[in-house]
Formats: C-alpha cells, sequence, structure tokens
C-alpha cells in the first residue's frame, strides 16, 4: 500500500517552460514572438491563482481484487485550440492510432512513463494505484508551454517561431508526470531547495523515460530536456541540459541558458519560486554524474537510488540538496551494500558541491 497525500493537498502547477524564459522572449521587439509568449504568460499566471485557490481531492480509485492493472489507462482529448479542459475525447486505450501526430505522440509518451514506473520500479502509475492518464491536446492558439494540473497532463502546439508542438518531446511528458508522482509520495513543496530537488526529479525520471524508450545506457543519453522543441531559427538544442547545465541554448531572444551547474553558482532569488527552475541544474548534474559513472542503464542502479529516496518515505517535503544528498548515500549502502555505488554517489554530490557526510 503506498502512502497516500493528505486529504486535500494542493497539486504543483508546473509548466515545463518556466517565466523566466517565456519573460524574455516576452520582451522581444517583435510581435509575432512577443504576442504568444505574453499571451502564455497571462493564461499560466491566471491558472496558477485557481490552482492555489482550489484544493484538489486526491483519487481515490480503487482497484477491483484481481484486476491489479499491469496496463496503462489512457485518455486522449483535443481542446480544438480552445481552452476548456479537457476538451473533445479523440483516444481510448487500446484504440487505433488517430491521423493526428500530437494525439499519438502524446498517447505514446503517457505509456512509456507507465512502462518504466512498472517495469524498472514495480509501480502501478504515478499514485501507484493504477491512476488513469489523461492528456489534452492543441490547448489555445499558439500556447507555448505543457503542464500537468495535478488531474490530467495538457499541451500547446507551441508558436512555430521559438516553440514547436509541446507533445514532440517524450521527457516533458515524462518530466510533468513525475511531478504526480512526487505529488502522491514526497510531496516536496515546491519553493527554494526542496522545490529545486522536486524540479530536478522531474527532469532524472523525464530523461529516464526517453533513455529507456530508446534502450540509450547513460553513456549514449543526450542528457537534455526538450531536446526537438525548440524551432530551427533558435540557438539551442533544448531547455535545459542535465549534463552541462547552462549551456542548452544562447540566443538573441531568448538569452542565454542561466542553469547553475554546481553550488558555488547557486542562485538566489525570489523569481520562479526561489529559483526552482534554476538550481535544479546542481541536482541534475549530480545524477548525470553518478549514472555515468556507474555505466549501463541509468534507469537501473542510479535511478533506482533517487526512485527509492523519492518514495522510500524518509524523504522531508522540506528537504534541502544535502539532506536528500545524504538519503541517496543511505539509500545505496542499503541497497548495494558498501560497495562503489555508495563511494559513486559520495562522488557526484561532492563534484557539484553539495555535502552528502
Ligand atoms: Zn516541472
Amino acid at each position: 500500500m503506498q502512502p497516500r497525500p493528505q486529504h486535500g493537498f494542493r497539486p504543483v502547477f508546473c509548466t515545463i517552460v518556466p517565466p523566466h524564459v517565456l519573460d524574455k522572449l516576452a520582451q522581444s521587439d517583435d510581435p509575432d514572438l512577443a504576442g504568444p509568449a505574453r499571451r502564455t504568460l497571462e493564461g499560466d499566471a491566471a491558472r496558477r491563482t485557481r490552482r492555489q485557490m482550489t484544493t484538489l481531492v486526491p483519487s481515490v480509485r480503487t482497484v477491483p481484487v484481481g484486476a491489479e492493472s499491469d496496463k496503462p489507462e489512457r485518455t486522449l482529448y483535443d481542446c480544438r485550440h480552445g481552452t476548456q479542459l479537457p476538451g473533445f475525447k479523440v483516444r481510448s486505450e487500446g484504440e487505433q492510432p488517430t491521423q493526428d501526430a500530437s494525439v499519438n505522440r502524446a498517447y505514446a509518451g503517457l505509456g512509456a512513463t507507465f512502462e518504466l514506473l512498472l517495469k524498472a520500479y514495480d509501480r502501478r502509475s504515478i499514485d501507484g494505484n493504477g491512476l488513469p492518464l489523461i492528456g489534452s491536446v492543441h490547448y489555445d492558439e499558439k500556447y507555448n508551454n505543457a503542464f500537468f494540473d495535478g488531474q490530467q497532463m495538457v499541451f500547446g502546439d507551441g508558436d512555430g517561431e521559438i516553440f514547436l508542438d509541446f507533445t514532440v518531446a517524450i521527457d516533458v511528458i515524462a518530466h510533468e508526470l513525475t511531478h504526480g508522482l512526487t505529488q502522491y509520495t514526497a510531496n516536496l513543496s515546491y519553493f527554494g531547495q526542496s522545490g529545486a530537488l522536486n524540479e530536478s526529479m522531474s527532469d532524472v525520471f523525464g530523461s529516464l523515460v526517453k533513455q529507456y524508450s530508446l534502450g540509450q545506457t547513460a553513456d549514449q543519453a543526450d542528457w537534455l530536456i526538450g531536446a526537438g522543441l525548440l524551432a530551427p531559427r533558435v540557438q539551442g538544442e533544448a531547455l535545459r541540459s542535465m549534463r552541462a547545465p547552462g549551456t542548452a541554448y544562447d540566443d538573441d531572444v531568448l538569452g542565454k541558458d542561466p542553469q547553475p551547474a554546481s553550488m558555488e553558482d547557486y542562485i538566489h532569488t525570489t523569481e520562479d519560486n526561489g529559483g526552482v527552475h534554476l538550481n535544479s541544474g546542481i541536482p541534475n548534474r549530480a545524477f548525470c554524474l553518478l549514472a555515468t559513472a556507474l555505466g549501463g542503464n541509468a534507469w537501473e542502479r542510479a535511478g533506482q537510488l533517487w526512485f527509492d529516496v523519492l518514495t522510500g518515505g524518509r524523504l522531508a517535503a522540506d528537504a534541502d540538496f544535502s539532506d536528500f544528498a545524504r538519503l541517496t548515500v543511505e539509500a545505496a549502502r542499503d541497497r548495494y551494500g558498501e560497495g562503489d555505488e555508495r563511494e559513486a554517489v559520495r562522488k557526484a554530490w561532492s563534484e557539484v558541491g553539495v555535502p552528502s557526510a
């Protein structure tokens, strides 16, 4: 039995494109770039406020005895460029692909996330209880974002100038769903270092879903978040780089990727919930260093340790980086003894300047 969040918890409202990127874009002199960015920012701000005022009731779906499902239960909707959710139902679980590539990509991405959790970690969906996965595509006009609202995934088409269709990146889909996993387990507060850990969990498992679905080892993985999402005119390869935070893009319109790669460059700010999408670069890099040092498939040993800590019940909601680091060292000892894994975990944290003792 998985621990359930307290009745009436408030879900994180995370959009994959953080506000600092859209702010920059909204300042462009080109109205074709600034317009959609402003609209996206205004829409996101309104949804964030609504979210803070609404208290969601967690799913209490009961799976009948003997029907413990090893299959996802996906439903896809088309918003037809409106903002009414979920929109028109276009594909249910087990149905054939539709003519719409966005629908089919979202369906596949939800399925890949379900599969990694089940096959690698024996967890049934994000709540551990087979929670149905719902996605809506073609949200709004030129909407430059994707988000999980605590109940479902929502994807925009992008403005076509800076951002492309948000269903193209499987790690973006998995990033958002991982916010659901975190919400149902450690429920890390979405502020400061615990917020940056929350973001990092989503990048870690987002990247692991991509690596698992492509059958890539840690050495073969690109360790990028949102590769393929930036339009060809943008100077950059993705939204974030886990291997080299701060290097994902450097563009006239978007500016330079501001993520720090170690504690030396930690960003103290009140923006972005205390820099949750900025300082997440530090634990992201620690994970990438560990997975690369251990070699093989990153979702096996490195991913298992992060999953153990996230779901193990000892990670406090307000944990900071070193609390988390210490628990990963303990998880390595619990699972693999006093061997190489534990030493590799210590070394990875030490390279990014986070104490783990
Ligand atoms: Zn996020």
